[in-house]
C-alpha cells in the first residue's frame, strides 16, 4: 500500500494540468490505465485555441487560460505553445440567423469581425462562392502544440516530486478512516483526496466509488487527414468553420484536417472512426470547396465528454468526502486546461480561486458538481 496526499485518476490534459499545480504542495500520484498518457481524447484533438468557442462558462475559462498559452512559465517548454491560425466562420444564405446568433454574445463580438465573402475567399482560396454568403474572422484563434502543453505539465509535476504511474487501471475505490483506498492493476494506493479526471470514464469511476454519477455523455467526433491540393501553399489558411458547426477544416503540417463535427453518443471506449462519418466529412468539404478528395491520409476518432449543460465540472462531490470531480471537458479541454488546472488546485487546497481567473468571468458555482444534485 503506497500513501499519497492526492491520487489523480487519468493522465490526460485534465489530470496532468491539475497534478502539476497540486504536486507543488502535496504528495501526488497520477494513475493512468494506458501505457502512454494522452492516448485517449487528449491525443486526438483539433488543437485549436478559440475564445469564441463554447458556452459562456467555457469562453470565460478559455480567456483565463490565454495568458498561460502566450507566456508559459520559464522552462515549461522549449518552443511556443501556440501559433497564429485564425478562424474563419462561414455562413450560407440559409444560415444567416445562426451567424447573427453567434455574434450576439458580446465577448464573441469583441474577438470576431465581419469580413466580406471576397475577403473570406482570399483567406481560403478553395472555398466556393455559394458556400459563403457571409463570414466572420477571429484573428486571435491559434493552433496549440498539445504535446508540448501536455508534456510540459507532466514535467512540471515530476519536477515537484509528483509521480505518473502508467498501466495502472483503477478497479476499485473504497473510503475508510478518512482515506480513499484505491486498487489498481499496478498495486494499491491510499490518499485523503481522489481527483476524478478519467475523461469519458469519469462517471464509471464515480460508480466504483459509490458516488452518484453526473450523467456525463461521451460523444464521438471523427477526424480525417487528406493531402493538400498540389501546387498550393496552404499554411497560412485559417481554420474554416461552418457557422452551424456542421464541419470544419484547417491546414495540418502540409495536410488538411477535416471533421464532420459529428457528435455520436458512445459508451466510454477506445473510439474508432466510422466509415460513414469519414464519407460525411469528405462530402461536406467537397460541397464547400473546390477540393476533390481521392485519398485519405489517416483518420481517427475521439470522445468529447459533456456534462448535461455542456459546462465543465470542477469541485468536491457534495455527498462524498475527498472525492473531487474534474470532468466534462467536452470539446474544450485543451484550451481551458491552464485555468482548470490552477482552479482545481485552489479548490482542492481549500483556497480562493486566483483573482486573474475570476477576473475573466469564471464562476466556480457554474462548474460545481452540486449543480446536478441540488433539487
Ligand atoms: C476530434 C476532436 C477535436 C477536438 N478539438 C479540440 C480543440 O480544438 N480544442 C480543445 O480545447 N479541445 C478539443 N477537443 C477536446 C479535448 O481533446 C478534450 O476535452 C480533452 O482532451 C479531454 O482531456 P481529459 O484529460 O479530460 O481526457 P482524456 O485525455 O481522455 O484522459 C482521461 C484519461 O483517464 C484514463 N482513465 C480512464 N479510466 C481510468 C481508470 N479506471 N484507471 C486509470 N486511468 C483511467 C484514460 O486512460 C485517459 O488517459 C477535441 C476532441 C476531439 C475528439
Amino acid at each position: 500500500m503506497s500513501d499519497f496526499d492526492i491520487l489523480i485518476i487519468g493522465a490526460g490534459i485534465a489530470g496532468a494540468s491539475a497534478g502539476a499545480h497540486l504536486a507543488r504542495t502535496h504528495r501526488v500520484a497520477v494513475l493512468e490505465r494506458e501505457s502512454q498518457p494522452g492516448y485517449h481524447t487528449t491525443g486526438r484533438s483539433a488543437a485549436l485555441f478559440s475564445e469564441s468557442y463554447g458556452n459562456e462558462s467555457v469562453r470565460a475559462l478559455t480567456r483565463a487560460s490565454r495568458d498561460f498559452f502566450f507566456n508559459p512559465p520559464k522552462d515549461f517548454t522549449d518552443g511556443a505553445l501556440v501559433r497564429p491560425r485564425g478562424a474563419l466562420y462561414i455562413a450560407r444564405q440559409d444560415q444567416m440567423k445562426e451567424l447573427e446568433d453567434f455574434i450576439a454574445a458580446l465577448d464573441v463580438a469583441a474577438d470576431t469581425v465581419r469580413v466580406t465573402p471576397q475577403e473570406a475567399l482570399r483567406r481560403c482560396p478553395i472555398l466556393r462562392g455559394e458556400a459563403v454568403a457571409a463570414a466572420l474572422y477571429e484573428a486571435g484563434a491559434h493552433d496549440v502544440d498539445v504535446n508540448a502543453l501536455h508534456q510540459g505539465y507532466l514535467r512540471m509535476l515530476r519536477k515537484s516530486g509528483g509521480q505518473v504511474l502508467t498501466n495502472a487501471a483503477v478497479t476499485s475505490l473504497r473510503y475508510e478512516n478518512d482515506l480513499w483506498n484505491v486498487r489498481t492493476s499496478a498495486g494499491d494506493f491510499r490518499a485523503g483526496v481522489v481527483v476524478n479526471a478519467a475523461g469519458a470514464w469519469a462517471d464509471e469511476i464515480a460508480k466504483l466509488a459509490a458516488v452518484p454519477p453526473i450523467g456525463l455523455q461521451p460523444l464521438r467526433r471523427t477526424a480525417v487527414l487528406v493531402p493538400a491540393p498540389e501546387n498550393m501553399s496552404i499554411d497560412s489558411w485559417p481554420m474554416v468553420i461552418d457557422i452551424a458547426e456542421q464541419f470544419y477544416f484547417k491546414p495540418d503540417a502540409g495536410n488538411i484536417f477535416l471533421t464532420p463535427a459529428d457528435e455520436t453518443p458512445s459508451p466510454p471506449c477506445d473510439a474508432q472512426p466510422d466509415e460513414l462519418d469519414v464519407a460525411l466529412a469528405i462530402d461536406h468539404i467537397e460541397r464547400a470547396t473546390t477540393l476533390s478528395i481521392r485519398r485519405v491520409q489517416s483518420k481517427w476518432a475521439g470522445l468529447r465528454t459533456f456534462a448535461p449543460d455542456r459546462s465543465l465540472v470542477a469541485g468536491f462531490a457534495p455527498s462524498a468526502k475527498g472525492f473531487f470531480w474534474l470532468a466534462g471537458q467536452g470539446g474544450y479541454g485543451i484550451q481551458t486546461a491552464p485555468a482548470m488546472g490552477e482552479l482545481t488546485a485552489a479548490l482542492v487546497q481549500g483556497n480562493e480561486v486566483p483573482a486573474h481567473i475570476t477576473a475573466c468571468g469564471v464562476d466556480v458555482r457554474a462548474l460545481s458538481p452540486a449543480r446536478f444534485t441540488a433539487s
